[in-house]
C-alpha cells in the first residue's frame, strides 16, 4: 500500500540511553527529514496526567500526544524519537529503528544522566530482556523494523549511512 507522503517516517526508538537523540538529529542534518523529539511534545503541549516522582518522568496522555502529532506526521519526513513505539498507528510509519546497546554501556551512560536508582534499574532490566525490540516487532511488519547496535561511534556513523541509504531507496520507490 503505497503511503500518501512525498517523505518517509521513521520512528528512531530503544531504552532510554541508548542513542535515539543522537542518531535522529544526525539523520535530520543529512536527510533534511525533521526530528520529532517526543519528550518535548509531551512537555510542550501538556500530554499528559501529571509526573511521576518515583520515576522522574510525565505520566503520558497517549491520546492526546497523537492528537498532537497527527498533522505533521501525516505530511511525511518525520524522524520520530522516543522509548514507546507501539501507539503509533502502521499507516504512519514506514521504518521502526530498534537502538541496542551493552547492559554495562548502558549501565554508565544512566548513571552519567543521574537517574534514580527505580528507573535506572528498569531501564537495564528492559534493554536486556529487549522489551523495546519485541514492542516493535509486535506492532510492525518484520520487514519494516531494524535492529542496530549503538555502543560507540563507529555505530553511529555506520547507522547513520544505512538510514540515508534507506531514505535515498524509499524516495525512488515511492516517486510518481
Ligand atoms: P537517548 O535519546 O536514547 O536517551 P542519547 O542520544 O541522548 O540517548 O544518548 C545518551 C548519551 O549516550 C549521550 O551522552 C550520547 O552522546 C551517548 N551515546 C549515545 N549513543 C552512543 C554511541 N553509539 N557511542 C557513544 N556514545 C553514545
Amino acid at each position: 500500500m503505497a503511503p500518501n507522503r512525498t517523505s518517509p517516517n521513521i520512528i528512531i526508538t530503544g531504552t532510554p540511553g541508548v542513542g535515539k537523540t543522537t542518531h535522529a538529529e544526525m539523520v535530520a542534518e543529512r536527510t533534511g527529514l525533521k526530528h520529532i523529539s517526543v519528550n518535548d511534545i509531551v512537555k510542550e503541549k501538556e500530554c499528559h496526567e501529571g509526573w511521576d516522582d518515583e520515576f522522574q518522568s510525565w505520566i503520558v496522555d497517549e491520546d492526546k500526544l497523537l492528537d498532537a502529532m497527527e498533522e505533521q506526521v501525516l505530511q511525511g519526513g518525520c524522524i520520530i524519537d522516543w522509548h514507546a513505539c507501539d501507539l503509533f498507528p502502521k499507516s504512519w510509519i514506514d521504518l521502526v529503528v530498534v537502538l541496542r546497546v551493552d547492559s554495562t554501556t548502558l549501565y554508565d551512560r544512566l548513571t552519567a544522566r543521574k537517574y534514580p536508582e527505580a528507573k535506572l534499574q528498569e531501564n537495564l532490566d528492559a534493554e536486556i530482556l529487549e522489551v523495546l525490540l519485541q514492542e516493535a516487532r509486535d506492532a510492525y511488519d518484520e520487514e519494516i523494523v531494524v535492529e542496530l547496535q549503538s555502543n560507540d561511534t563507529e555505530e553511529i556513523d555506520s547507522n547513520v549511512d544505512r538510514i540515508e541509504a534507506w531514505v535515498k531507496q524509499w524516495k525512488e520507490n515511492n516517486s510518481s
